[in-house]
């Protein structure tokens, strides 16, 4: 299941090659990939097991405006279980692809690592890791080591209150839990990143407070919307909307003289 309408505010498409995951940390405990798989079971004949699909692989190639595509919303990439050769071809596609921005987010830090020397790290790979309390601290050490021209944190859902070394980072995601069972996120915890995102001069994006609803607590934090991105998003966004208006002019005037 792939989306060119996501509800997650710091996306515009998700791209789902692989579905399915298991839980490796706290953050997992609510999964919102598992409850939708158990949620539309007829989408998902394996259910939440790790499913590869071929099939989608080549579906950013239909996708012709500039994007910023939120790979494996529904699963891991760097799951123990999704081969090398699968995450070269997702790498291959994104190669080809130069006017789509890629954000692959993991909690496997440490499989990235292991297979990076066996990758080839495109400019549009933006590369992020989930840190949803201070013991998971570690995986930003390890994405620091791992080339990628832009790396992020999505510090969702918060947990408790994180102490942040920001070097070589350039995008932070905070947002609190949603759910009936969801677990309160302290306001004071996201301010506390906000703070350490602006002296460290590191763009900071407020997703939700959280709450019943993903929209229960709202998106404010101190009366105000926080939706920066890392300047790479403008930068990129212009250049491709414009060398696709010429292609397209040119394409146009071809048609017209011939
Ligand atoms: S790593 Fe992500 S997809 Fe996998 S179980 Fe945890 S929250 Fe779900």
């Amino acid at each position: 299941m792939s989306s060119t309408h996501t509800g997650i505010e710091w996306t515009d498409k998700t791209w789902n090659p692989t579905t399915g995951c298991n839980k490796v940390s706290p953050g997992c405990l609510h999964c919102y990939a598992e409850a939708l798989t158990k949620r539309f079971p007829n989408n998902f004949e394996n259910g939440f097991d790790l499913t590869l699909h071929p099939e989608r692989l080549k579906e950013p190639l239909k996708w012709r405006t500039p994007s910023r595509i939120f790979v494996n919303s529904m699963s891991d990439l760097f799951h123990e279980e999704v081969p090398l050769n699968f995450i070269q071809d997702v790498f291959k596609v994104i190669h080809e692809t130069p006017w789509h921005i890629y954000q692959i987010l993991t909690k496997r830090p440490e499989r990235l690592f292991d297979v990076a020397n066996h990758l080839e790290f495109h400019k549009n790979i933006w590369l992020g890791v989930s840190v949803e309390n201070q013991n998971y601290i570690h995986r930003i050490d390890v994405l620091r080591q791992v080339p990628a021209n832009v790396r992020f944190l999505s510090c969702e859902p918060l947990l408790g209150s994180l102490n942040l070394d920001l070097k070589n980072i350039d995008w932070v995601i905070v947002g609190g839990e949603s759910g009936q069972k969801h677990r309160p996120m302290k306001i004071e915890w996201a301010q506390d990143i906000r703070d350490q995102c602006q002296k460290a001069g590191v763009a900071f994006f407020f997703k939700q407070i959280g709450g019943r609803t993903s929209k229960a607590g709202g998106r404010l934090l101190d009366g105000q919307i926080w939706d920066e991105m890392p300047p790479a998003w403008q930068e990129h966004y212009n250049v491709w909307t414009k060398s696709m208006r010429k292609t397209s002019l040119k394409k146009q005037t071809l048609e017209l003289t011939a």
